[in-house]
């Protein structure tokens, strides 16, 4: 459900999406089991540097997971996941000092 919900045109931490799809995915089963419903991811974006998952349903688990994945975008570059710091160009951005130009 997440490759088919993430955005595949850009690399929006794309390490940190894919770790969270992972950690969420026996969350997400047991949750669809008890409540009947198909769990979505619904918009995965970009928010001031950071990370913003946004889900249809979800418990406190889920909802811990996601929120850690969304501190933990504010500390790697966008671009290739090393470690990074926001930066204030045209935009609010987590990069690398490799990718700090660009
Ligand atoms: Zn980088």
């Amino acid at each position: 459900m997440c490759r088919r919900s993430a955005p595949n045109d850009q690399p929006l931490d794309r390490g940190i999406v894919w770790r969270l799809c992972e950690e969420l995915e026996p969350l997400v089963a047991q949750l669809e089991a008890e409540t009947n419903q198909q769990f979505s991811v619904v918009r995965v974006r970009e928010k001031r540097g950071g990370l913003r998952v946004y889900v249809n349903q979800g418990t406190d688990a889920i909802c811990e997971r996601i929120q850690a994945a969304e501190e933990e975008s504010f500390l790697v570059c966008e671009i290739c996941g090393e470690p990074g710091s926001r930066r204030n160009n045209r935009w609010v951005r987590v990069r690398c000092p490799e990718h700090g130009e660009e």
